[in-house]
């Protein structure tokens, strides 16, 4: 067999205009505020993404740029100040942070209401308990591809591999929400390869290059790449072996091309969400 290959990029393009669409009819322009600390330059580049798609798609963006020693209590006073202004719709603090600010503070100082990232532990309850209102943009955008490749989840076999909180817990809860029959592993499940070949949608969210071969995937299954990882050759891979899995699976995502592209679309749509409901109080 050799998979169809997933296209992130055209159904992260569509799903961009989509959300263009429903802010044109809003008749207002809802406003994302993204705060960078430090000059990490892969932030950087993940920031300037954002803010160009933000843009194209009619959200008012606005980047606060602030210094590697920032305080972590100057900081939290920001996200204060961002959680009490009107004006702000979406609030987006890019991660890694500077190592002397404490990540989960600052996360869960973020009003719920504003927090496109769907980081705080309200948010995440709120998706473990079955009423999602925000939630992470990957692991939303791998519903999304697979709702656009018309992937039919209920009772469907999955097998979910990494367990992070951004990735892997929360991808978790929303295949469970779409009646999929989830299976989750990480570094201390026995048998991972035979764990993946029960699987009928193999998730891999792992960062190990190239972890997942051709042996470990039920011949027909579908398998979804969310690793991003540089080979030492500087070749950028994903978790799965692509080309041979390709060869066993129904359809699969490449890297890139493939969830990456979803992400920022999905902050797009998370930005909206943000927006409706507040404008609706
Ligand atoms: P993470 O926080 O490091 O979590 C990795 C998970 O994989 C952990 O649960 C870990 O298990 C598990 N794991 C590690 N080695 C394993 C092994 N050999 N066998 C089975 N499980 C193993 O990573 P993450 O933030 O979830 O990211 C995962 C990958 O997705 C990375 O490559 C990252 O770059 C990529 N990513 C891509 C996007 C995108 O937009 N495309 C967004 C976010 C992340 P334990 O819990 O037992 O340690």
């Amino acid at each position: 067999m050799t998979a169809r290959i997933i296209d992130g990029k055209t159904i992260a393009a569509a799903l961009r205009t989509r959300v263009a669409q429903r802010i044109a009819g809003l008749g207002v322009r809802p406003a994302l505020t993204v705060v960078l600390v430090g000059d990490d330059p892969g932030s950087a580049v993940y920031v300037r993404s954002k803010d160009r798609a933000a843009q194209e798609a009619g959200i008012a963006v606005r980047t606060i740029c602030l210094p590697a020693d920032t305080p972590e209590a100057a900081l939290l006073a920001d996200i204060q100040r961002l959680n009490a202004d009107p004006a702000v719709d979406g609030i987006l603090v890019q991660l890694p942070l500077p190592p002397h600010i404490r990540t989960q503070a600052v996360l869960e100082a973020v009003d719920p209401d504003k927090d496109v990232d769907g980081f705080h532990p309200l948010n995440i309850g709120r998706l473990a308990a079955g009423a999602p209102f925000l939630v992470p943009c990957t692991p939303l955008g791998v519903m999304r591809l697979l709702e656009a490749e018309g992937i039919a989840l209920p009772g469907m076999r999955a097998l979910v591999v990494g367990r992070s909180a951004i990735v892997g817990r929360p991808l978790v809860a929303l295949l469970l929400a779409a009646n999929a029959t989830v299976t989750v592993a990480h570094s201390r499940t026995r048998d991972l390869p035979d764990e993946c070949r029960r699987a009928e949608l193999l998730v891999a969210a792992v960062g190990q290059p190239e972890l997942v071969r051709d042996n470990w995937v039920r011949p027909g299954a579908v398998v979804i790449d969310v690793g991003v990882n540089r080979r030492a050759d500087g070749k950028l891979v994903g978790d799965v072996a692509f080309a041979e899995c390709a060869a066993v699976a129904s359809a699969i995502t490449p890297v890139p091309g493939g969830v990456g592209p979803m992400t920022i679309a999905c902050l797009l749509e998370n930005t909206v969400t943000a927006a409706l409901r507040r404008r609706a109080r």
